[in-house]
Order: C-alpha cells, then sequence, then structure tokens
C-alpha cells in the first residue's frame, strides 16, 4: 500500500511548538508529511482568506526533512494554496494542529485551525483539526509532545475507518497534569463569557478594549465537547459546514415571504 499523504497546517504560525516539535514529527511516523502553514500567528481569523493582496509562499526547512512552506496568508489560504498549488495532485488528508488553546463549541466559528480543516472537507480532502486544551501557562513542550503522541495514536484508528464524507473531526486534548478519563464523541456546545469586553483607557485618555472575558461554565450538557474536555476526557466532534436549520424550513416556508408587488413598489417611487 501507498503511504499515506498529509498536510499539516495550523493557525500559530510555522514555528509554533504544536506544529513543529510535535505534530510533523509524531505524524512522521504513520505518512508522508508535508506542511504549509502561516508565517506568524493568525489565531481567531477564522475562515477568512486573503483576496486583495498578493500571498507569498517561502520554502523553510522544519526537522524532521520534510518540505514546509511559510506562506503570508490566513489558515484557509494555506490549505488552499497547498492543495491545489503547492503540492497538487499529492496530499490524501488535512491535519492542522496542534492549536495552543482550546477550540471548543461556538469558538469553533473563530478559529483557524478548525476553519483549515474545513477548507480541506470543502476541496473534497478529509480532515481533523487538534487543540491542546490547557492553560497558556501549562501548555508547555511536554505537555504538547504528549498531546501530539496523543493526536498520532488517534489518528492511527480513525485512519483505519471509512471517511464520513462533508465531515472533519474537531479533537480537543485536555492539557495539563490531571489524568485522563477517555475519549468521547460530542456535539459543539457554547462557550459563553462573562465580561466579555474590557473598557480600558491609553495614556492620552482615549477609550480602547480588548475582547476577552471569563468562561461561563454553568451551560453545558454532558454530550457537548466543552464538558468533556472539562472533565477530563478527550473529545471528537465531528463538524460539517452546512449550518442550514433544516428543522426550520417548513416553518419558515409558511410565512409566505414574497416579493413587493408591483404595485406597492410604484407607491414608494
Ligand atoms: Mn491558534
Amino acid at each position: 500500500m501507498e503511504r499515506l499523504r498529509i498536510l499539516v497546517t495550523n493557525d500559530d504560525g510555522i514555528q509554533a511548538s504544536g506544529l513543529v516539535i510535535s505534530l510533523v514529527r509524531e505524524l512522521s511516523s504513520l505518512a508522508d508529511v508535508f506542511v504549509a502553514a502561516p508565517d506568524r500567528e493568525r489565531s481567531a481569523t477564522g475562515h477568512a482568506i486573503t483576496m486583495h493582496q498578493p500571498l507569498r509562499a517561502s520554502l523553510v526547512e522544519l526537522p524532521p526533512a520534510v518540505t514546509a512552506y511559510s506562506i503570508s496568508g490566513t489558515p484557509a489560504d494555506c490549505v488552499k494554496l497547498a492543495v491545489d498549488k503547492l503540492y497538487a495532485g499529492q496530499i490524501d488528508f488535512v491535519v492542522s494542529g496542534i492549536n495552543h488553546g482550546a477550540n471548543l463549541g461556538s469558538d469553533v466559528l473563530y478559529s483557524g485551525t478548525v476553519s483549515a480543516a474545513l477548507e480541506a472537507v470543502m476541496l473534497g480532502l478529509p480532515a481533523v483539526a487538534f487543540s491542546l486544551a490547557a492553560p497558556f501557562e501549562a501548555a508547555s513542550r511536554p505537555c504538547f509532545q504528549w498531546a501530539a503522541e496523543t493526536a498520532a495514536h488517534l489518528m492511527k484508528l480513525i485512519l483505519v475507518n471509512p471517511w464520513p464524507e462533508d465531515t472533519l473531526l474537531n479533537v480537543n486534548i485536555p492539557g495539563g497534569t490531571r489524568e485522563l478519563l477517555g475519549v468521547r464523541v460530542t456535539s459543539l456546545g457554547q462557550m459563553r463569557y462573562k465580561n466579555p469586553i474590557e473598557q480600558r483607557e491609553d495614556p492620552w485618555g482615549n477609550t480602547y478594549f480588548w475582547l476577552g472575558g471569563q468562561f461561563d461554565e454553568s451551560v453545558n450538557p454532558e454530550v457537548t465537547d466543552v464538558w468533556a474536555v472539562q472533565n477530563g476526557y478527550v473529545s471528537v466532534t465531528p463538524l460539517q459546514f452546512d449550518l442550514t436549520n433544516y428543522r426550520l424550513m417548513d416553518e419558515i416556508a409558511a410565512w409566505e415571504l414574497k416579493l413587493p408587488s408591483r404595485e406597492e413598489k410604484h407607491d414608494h417611487e
């Protein structure tokens, strides 16, 4: 059997620990690894793509000897460029991560890590996003190394199964010192924040704002990814890009929405 060819990307930038020292090295034992990642931190850029300036891709050396491009765009740009151009016809699978920080619940819509995997799915490739759900101060190198070993182990189990079409797997691995209880398949929860906007003043008396806030732990039932990670489980959520609320289609259709009649339109002129 031919060796699997995996594209590794992220949103923390090509120099990030989660990609360089951990994921690339661990996945190299399973597959031929190719890298295309942003040239700088691009967290919380969601599914943005770059359309009004050029994209530049530079070959860089990454240990172990893998071909790697550092790209002046977003995570979604990186996947598009890698799959359609830089490694055209060479990619079988896309892995995004390991992100520095959780990507859970409604926050996945802001996530560059998850969006890179989603872009792969939109291009017809299977994809997995990995995130290390640890407080920033706890996400040390050994922590990433351990998460990468867990990710590679899960990839082995994932790859023997038929791939669900139009779907990516969003995997969050709790970090820190606590012992893990197992792996749960979950649905997206809600990430609600208390005091989400901090208002401050600069030295000249002008107001400015920081987005942030404290996570409100109260709202997530046991089936959710948020609950699983809070309670010491690795969370695996199958995600798709179709946000349609199918349950409401008939109900909205019953509203009988119409265009204005020509007479009504005339009245306004
Ligand atoms: Mn990130």
